[in-house]
């Protein structure tokens, strides 16, 4: 196989363009649907009231996603929006390790006030590595390590989740600008294109507890996220 340098040569000798298997992906996934809604029905919730509540398959993995939509979804007003990623320990047993389930009830709620909007649950747990490996690397944690150390000891990056799944999704739905309920600049990016655009970025910022004020500050000095932390304890 033909490795870049090589390429390189070829590509000035012939005069011929050079692409990457990502940019081939990244391109299949702004031209092509992957996404199919597969179930479609109401859920009632304690949280918030009740959800419109679609269930989508993908073409490229076997995750399925879902989307609870509370109202009409208007292609051209911006619709508020929180792409939550699956955290079983936080979302299902309200784990102080982190801020999930607290922030899932929270978004919820804030569609509910809205009157519209779209809670879209993305099953990657982990922030992509997985239960069996968040579960390890809680482990290091638990010897001292911060949530970026852990998951380098594993062998992972530090964030492995993909938005453009989640983006399709969106996009399906009929959403094209979005009121992004995030803290996280690297899921702003993530999720721009696909024929999205961001008009606002709404904060969900948690007041800190004693378990997870360090994973908290972690994701905020190693990640980027937009977090205050001031507020009291
Ligand atoms: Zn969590």
């Amino acid at each position: 196989m033909a490795r870049m340098p090589d390429l390189e040569k070829f590509s000035a000798e012939h005069g011929i363009g050079i692409c990457t298997i990502a940019d081939l992906i990244e391109y299949r996934l702004r031209t092509e649907c992957f996404v199919h809604p597969v179930a479609t029905t109401v859920l009632p919730t304690e949280v918030a009231g009740e959800f419109k509540t679609i269930v989508y398959e993908n073409d490229v993995d076997d995750l399925l996603h879902i989307a609870l939509v509370r109202g009409e979804i208007n292609s051209h007003k911006p619709v508020l929006v929180r792409v939550h990623s699956e955290c079983l320990t936080g979302d299902v047993f309200g784990s102080m390790r982190c801020d999930c389930g607290e922030q899932l009830h929270a978004a919820m709620k804030m569609i509910e006030q809205e009157g519209a909007g779209i809670l879209l649950y993305i099953r990657q747990e982990g922030r992509g590595i997985g239960l069996l490996n968040k579960m390890k690397a809680y482990e290091l944690q638990d010897q001292g390590h911060d949530t970026v150390e852990a998951n380098e000891i594993l062998g992972f990056q530090p964030d492995l989740r993909n938005y453009g799944i989640g983006a399709q999704i969106l996009v399906h739905l009929g959403v094209r600008k979005m009121r992004l309920m995030t803290n996280n600049p690297k899921k702003i990016v993530g999720l721009e294109g696909y024929g999205l655009s961001m008009v606002e970025q709404v904060p969900i910022e948690m007041t800190p507890n004693e378990y997870n004020k360090g994973y908290l500050s972690c994701k905020k000095l190693k990640m980027g996220h937009l977090l205050k932390l001031n507020a009291k304890r």
